[in-house]
């Protein structure tokens, strides 16, 4: 179990970045950054996602029969007990044997008080006497958000991983009671429509989280802000359409997505709304697909830690 790594260190102990691995500039073995577990490189490569070219970065890997470190900060036990150790345990609950459960439905819960809040806030605001209201949302807003840090430094750890598996045997998931695998959780771009069937089908209403690719942040009408992911496509039975699944995340926040760029990989969790499918022409005329079906995956993060580099 362990995560993708960005360098290593060779037999000298010098450290070796991703580029001069790539330029085979390095003696082997190279052994982790932190530990002394025996690592590889593994190449980028260029991967199309709908119409859009996504590059994989190179990253280091264990070298197959290798183990971190149990302090390792790339040990995906470690790192998973260090944040059970610092969150709440009604988000974050130890099990035996080093093994965690996170608790979906606490993390439903905190979103939740927090939507409450944040409409309550806007109440406060226009009362007489808001200002004492204001500095019980910002107490309440501090201890919901430390729910929301833990649940996103999971994420981040989940999104360093090569699989799910890397984090099933750490930790689990389950919403009231139940078990819920990584994939019903956690969903890439090869995922999407899988992840907006499921959420359309679904009685009950469990957070998700959504790694991607950023396809563009722009301004759009009524002072909102987009942050559009790459959208996968697939054929449809009918020869000039195509399906084609839409996440975005919105904000009213100018500097919501002030932090990520075009072709970054995040991840974004919450609760989603979904809505399709509808349908647009191709602009491009000349194509044999003359339209586009969308189905469509919506995110109003209430804090910003609901949004990750991933
Ligand atoms: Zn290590």
């Amino acid at each position: 179990m362990a995560s993708k790594m960005p360098a290593a260190r060779d037999p000298q102990g010098l450290m070796i970045s991703i580029a001069q691995a790539e330029a085979d500039q390095y003696q082997k073995p190279l052994r982790c950054m932190y530990c002394d577990a025996e690592v590889v490189l593994v190449h980028g490569h260029a991967r199309q996602v709908g119409e859009t070219t996504v590059k994989v970065q190179s990253f280091f890997r264990l070298n197959v029969g290798h183990e971190h470190a149990p302090e390792c900060r790339f040990n995906t036990v470690g790192q998973i007990e260090i944040i059970a150790r610092a969150s709440d345990g009604n988000l974050i609950a130890a099990l035996e044997n080093n093994r965690y459960e996170l608790r979906l439905l606490s993390l439903r819960e905190v979103l939740n008080e927090l939507r409450q809040l944040s409409s309550h806030q806007i109440n406060a605001l226009d009362d007489v006497g808001g200002s004492s209201k204001e500095k019980i949302y910002v107490a309440a807003e501090a201890k919901l958000g430390a729910y929301i840090n833990s649940a996103k430094r999971v994420l981040q750890v989940r999104a360093a991983c090569e699989s799910h598996a890397d984090i099933e045997q750490a930790l689990t998931l389950v919403f009231d009671g139940v078990r819920v695998p990584w994939k019903d959780f956690y969903f890439d771009d090869m995922d999407y429509f899988r992840c907006y069937q499921r959420h359309r089908l679904a009685t009950v209403d469990i957070p998700l989280a959504i790694q991607g690719t950023v396809l563009s942040i722009r301004a759009v009408k009524n002072g909102l802000f987009v942050m559009n992911l790459v959208r996968p496509n697939r054929k449809t039975a009918g020869r000039d359409s195509m399906d084609v699944v839409q996440v975005s995340i919105w904000s009213k926040d100018p500097n919501a997505f002030a932090d990520y760029k075009q072709n970054q990989s995040v991840v974004a969790f919450g609760m989603w709304s979904s809505s399709g499918p509808d349908v647009t022409l191709n602009p491009k005329v000349e194509s044999p697909i003359k339209k586009f079906i969308n189905y469509h995956l919506r995110l109003w993060p209430l804090l910003r830690s609901q949004v990750c580099h991933g």
